[in-house]
């Protein structure tokens, strides 16, 4: 018989440029391109498996350039299991803005008691970084958040991303 599979739906939002949108095509399709930052998809659909051998069906939803305006609706987190809010290492005020915008932006709008949220340090392999790992993991450990710093150019830390979220989440459904 087929296994149950749970679905979940993940929303990322951070400034533009951070690499939003780089970080879902490395994780759904294991690649780099030098995206035009305005060119982002809607949403992209991954099916994993946990480690109990559970499939999980990710929908994952990219923001499509439309934080640039911050006209990211309700509905775009509407029901969000996982939160992965995405800063640039290069970038120190994208880590600010987290803090000031996109935390309270997410709260007010994820209906969800048990949603996770992850902090992403994105462009790792740059360096020196600009904002050292520790300043991003106080930050996470403030707001009761996961964090991880990632490469979506190099590949590093991404799928460590999406998997550490989903087992939180299963945990704490
Ligand atoms: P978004 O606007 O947040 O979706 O950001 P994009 O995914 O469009 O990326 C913005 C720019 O940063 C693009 O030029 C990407 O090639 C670049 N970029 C994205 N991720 C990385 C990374 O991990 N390392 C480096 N060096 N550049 C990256």
């Amino acid at each position: 018989m087929e296994k149950p599979t749970t679905g979940l739906k993940i929303v990322l939002v951070g400034d533009s440029a951070v690499g939003k949108s780089s970080l879902l095509l490395r994780f759904a399709e294991g690649t780099f391109a030098d995206l035009p930052a305005t060119v982002g998809v809607d949403f992209r659909v991954v099916t994993l498996e946990d480690v109990r051998g559970r499939r999980v069906k990710l929908t994952c939803w990219d923001t499509a350039g439309q934080e640039k305006f911050r006209t990211l609706t309700s509905s775009y987190y509407r029901g969000a299991n996982g939160v992965i809010m995405v800063y640039s290492v290069d970038d120190p005020r994208s880590l600010s803005h987290i803090e000031s915008a996109w935390l309270e932006e997410a709260r007010k709008f994820v209906n969800n008691a048990n949603a996770v949220y992850m902090i992403v340090g994105n462009k790792a392999d740059l360096s020196p970084a600009a904002v050292p790992t520790a300043q991003g993991r106080r930050l996470a450990e403030r707001m009761g958040a996961l964090f991880i710093e990632t490469s979506a150019k190099a590949g590093a830390g991404v799928s460590e991303c999406f998997i550490e979220l989903v087992a939180r989440i299963l945990e704490s459904q």
